[in-house]
């Protein structure tokens, strides 16, 4: 019986006694086995949650001990590293070069809100009297429901969980149900440096039976998740029944806008494809910020896209731990069905494989790609607006190219989409790619550049791709209540209502 769920401070199996196999999707070898929560394993979770909340010492405790307790989380995410690596790469199949990547971020995310944790405590507010003091004091908002889907596990989770603790609320996680290895360790980190119990409580399994009462309990004052749009508007409606706050961090489709001003010389070329590449195909385009959407001026298409042909054959793919790796494989095998049939669609809606388009055999020297949920890089070319492909986020290796001869049409094009959340503007005139990412109506806007994020930049969507900010002062307001205190110094009779001295 495999006790991982960590709930109240004890770590416990399910109730029902289920457990799921967890499969590297590399080579589908059996990486783990952990409990299957249900339901009532959820709600145990949310009534400690609650209880710690409402009573405990967690309450008690300053903005500046729980600062100090989210640097020492991302010493212990130090000390541990190669437990994290290792973990965050068996379960997601990519290179442990980019899960170390992703552990430096996560302790640089918890360094950011342990310290953002004591500043902006509230603020004054001038209420016109002297003998009035009027402030703005921030509270936490509850129990927060957090959950967090399986591309950057540890990393989506990070983003939650730092601001919550630090603006003193109490959490259930549930991440996905495919990727649950860093979170167990997370839980560990947080037992050992003696979150008191309930504070932090850790439940795994499907969405609709372990995930679903994080946004329908009405003892859930917040729920939060990252993952796609259709589960989004169905924890949406499901949170609209108790009236919870709820951020939603959803689906990208992102355009990388290149006029020929920014791949006029040799060199630029290089670059402008260079990053075009790491756009599409970085963790095989499982990302939701990656440039999906090619969206090239007519006159640099051809140059430009034999290149980024040229490149994308190249990409290595293979087993995380095999030297000469440059990418691994979808997460499972039904995510790789997903991202053909979209392909699929793709040819037969008149546009061009240019390279790619199906399942990755043999061994490129990284190890034998057909034991996994590998698939080629795939540039779509003649893609234009009326095709699903322009429009649907695909979440694998596959990059659309569309053309723009004016500033306008690359605009429109650029804007042509029902997210928001990245895009990306690469000009040889600054002036111009300022003027292009000003009408860009993106979360981020990357100028002759693309992917970097920052624990100090708000992170989130326009449009469908979400509700509120991670990451940034805004990250943290999220999990903020903000209440007024007005008070009195010299309280007095009003005199609103007349008092005309009549006995009652
Ligand atoms: P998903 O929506 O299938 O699942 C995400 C999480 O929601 C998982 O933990 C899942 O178990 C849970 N879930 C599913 N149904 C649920 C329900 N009814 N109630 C409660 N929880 C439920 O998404 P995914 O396939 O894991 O992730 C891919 C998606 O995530 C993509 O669309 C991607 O763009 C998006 N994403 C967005 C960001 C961002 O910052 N905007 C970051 C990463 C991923």
């Amino acid at each position: 019986m495999s006790e991982t769920l960590y709930i109240d401070g004890a770590w416990r199996p399910a109730i029902s006694g289920e457990t799921r196999e967890i499969r590297c999707p590399a080579d589908d070898s059996v990486v783990g086995v952990v409990a299957e929560a249900g339901p009532a394993d959820t709600d145990a979770a949310i009534a400690a949650a609650r209880r710690a909340f409402d009573g405990g010492p967690w309450r008690a405790t300053s903005a500046v001990e729980r600062g100090d307790l989210l640097l020492r989380v991302a010493d212990a995410i130090d000390a541990r590293r190669a437990e994290f690596v290792r973990a965050e790469t068996l379960d997601t199949g990519k290179r442990p070069y980019e899960s170390e990547i992703d552990m430096s971020d996560i302790a640089n995310c918890f360094r950011y809100f342990g310290k953002l944790a004591a500043e902006d405590a509230g603020r004054v507010v001038d209420a016109g009297s002297p003998d009035v003091d009027s402030r703005i004091v921030y509270e936490p908002v509850g129990v927060c429901g957090l959950i967090t889907p399986w591309n950057y596990p540890l990393l989506q989770a990070a983003w939650k969980i730092a601001p919550a603790l630090a603006a003193g609320n109490t959490f259930v996680l549930k991440p996905a149900e495919l990727t649950p290895h860093t979170a167990i360790l997370l839980m560990s980190v947080l037992d050992d440096i003696g979150v008191p119990p309930g504070v932090a409580n850790l439940v795994l399994g499907a969405g609709a039976t372990a995930g679903a009462p994080l946004s329908s309990h009405p003892d859930v004052d917040l729920v939060s998740f990252t993952g796609g749009l259709a589960t989004g508007k169905v924890i949406a409606r499901e949170a609209a029944a108790t009236v919870k706050k709820v951020a939603l961090e959803l689906g990208g489709k992102n355009p990388n806008v290149i006029f020929a001003d920014a791949c006029d010389t040799d060199e630029r070329l290089a670059a402008a494809v260079d990053n075009a590449l790491n756009a599409a195909f970085l963790h095989s385009g499982q990302v939701c910020s990656a440039g999906a959407r090619l969206v090239i001026e007519e006159s640099a298409h051809d140059r430009f896209v034999d290149e980024l042909v040229r490149r994308a054959e190249q990409i290595r793919l293979g087993l995380p731990f095999a030297e000469g790796t440059e990418t691994g494989p979808l997460i499972s095998a039904a995510h790789r069905d997903k991202v053909h049939a979209y392909v699929e669609r793709a040819r037969a809606e008149g546009a061009v494989i240019r390279t790619g388009g199906e399942f990755a055999h043999g061994d490129q020297g990284s190890g034998d790609l057909d034991q996994g949920w590998f698939y080629l890089p795939t540039v779509i070319d003649g893609a234009t607006r009326d095709m699903a492909c322009v429009h649907d986020e695909a979440f694998g290796p596959t990059v659309t190219v569309e053309t723009f001869r004016t500033e306008d049409e690359a605009v429109t094009i650029g804007n042509d989409t029902e997210y928001g959340l990245a895009g990306a503007v690469w000009s040889g005139d600054a002036a111009r790619a300022r003027r292009i990412a000003a009408r860009l109506r993106h979360g981020t806007v990357w100028v002759n550049d693309f992917g970097p994020y920052l624990p100090q930049a708000e992170w989130g969507g326009f449009g469908h791709s979400g509700v509120g900010r991670e990451l940034g002062p805004s990250g943290l307001h999220e999990y903020r209540e903000a209440k007024h205190v007005y008070e009195n110094l010299r309280p007095g009779v009003t005199g609103w209502f007349a008092d005309r001295g009549e006995q009652l």
